[in-house]
């Protein structure tokens, strides 16, 4: 199918085949919706621009359920728009973290880059989870059934302890979250687990590569295939061989180090 994206309440939509739509934010996080004949699932909220649930009713009339990949800041905006979410435990802490009036005003003043002016009410609606004290449990394995559509649950430990990816078996679609993008993934945070543990996780999804066409990742290009597994497979090999060999990169929140291989990288802070 042609991509033919479409402006709706602020977000850019992207059909990705009849029943499933990617969604972009002001701030390029991508959200996909995959509709089954009985309900539809959002994966993941972006960072919080106001109006997600509106555009997601424009796409599908069906119940919608939001499947988060893991607990940062930039898929988890727009939760407090949907009534049912679904997150791994082992990413509770840093949810709870990133609800911070300091992670919203972090969000504020991106937006504000953006050119979106959010309101008082707005910014502290971000990242609430409504009525639920909590999102209720994702584990491996599990099987998100949405009516002639299933999603498996993958649990991914590596940029956190609670990533997951969602696998359509059926339409061969492997939804990846921060587990794989093109150019990095981040494993510098306190949440991430060390390289080694990613590189078990890169393994388990190349176990599955036969079932996979089209990787779809949270941020930058889009689909990868299943070449990325490869190549953060060597990637991680390279690294856990030569520590002293990635570039000191420093941002106003973090310093760390990112190993480069082909069209990936990895950061950290300490190989083990
Ligand atoms: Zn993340």
């Amino acid at each position: 199918m042609a991509e033919t994206a479409a402006l709706v309440n602020g977000y850019t939509v992207t059909p990705v085949d009849k029943d499933t739509w990617r969604i972009t934010d002001i701030f390029q996080d991508y959200m996909y919706l995959v509709q089954g004949k009985e309900r539809a699932a959002l994966i993941d909220t972006g960072m919080g621009q106001p109006g997600l649930s509106r555009v997601v009713s424009a796409l599908t009339d069906r119940p919608v359920i939001v499947l988060n990949t893991h607990g940062h800041l930039d898929h988890v905006g727009c939760n407090q728009e949907f009534d049912t979410i679904y997150m791994h435990p082992s990413d509770r802490e840093v949810l709870g973290q990133h609800r911070s009036q300091a992670y919203r005003e972090k969000i504020r003043s991106l937006a504000g880059d953006a050119g979106l002016v959010l309101t008082e009410e707005e910014l502290q609606s971000i990242i609430c989870l409504g009525d639920q004290s909590e999102p209720r449990p994702l584990q491996d394995c599990q099987m998100i059934e949405l009516g002639g559509r299933k999603l498996e649950v993958i649990h991914t430990p590596g940029h956190t302890g609670g990533s997951v990816c969602f696998l359509d078996e059926d339409a061969r679609q492997l939804f990846s979250g921060d587990t794989i993008c093109h150019l990095g993934v981040m494993l510098s945070f306190p949440e991430s687990v060390p390289v080694s543990g990613f590189a078990d996780t890169v393994r388990k999804l190349k176990a599955r590569e036969r079932q996979i066409e089209k990787i779809y990742p949270g941020h930058h290009a889009v689909p990868l295939d299943c070449g990325y597994f490869d190549q953060y497979l060597e990637c991680a090999a390279r690294l856990l061989n030569d520590p002293e060999g990635g570039t000191a990169e420093h941002s106003v929140f973090d310093d760390f180090y990112r190993y480069f291989y082909k069209d990936v990288s990895l950061t950290y802070k300490t190989v083990e």
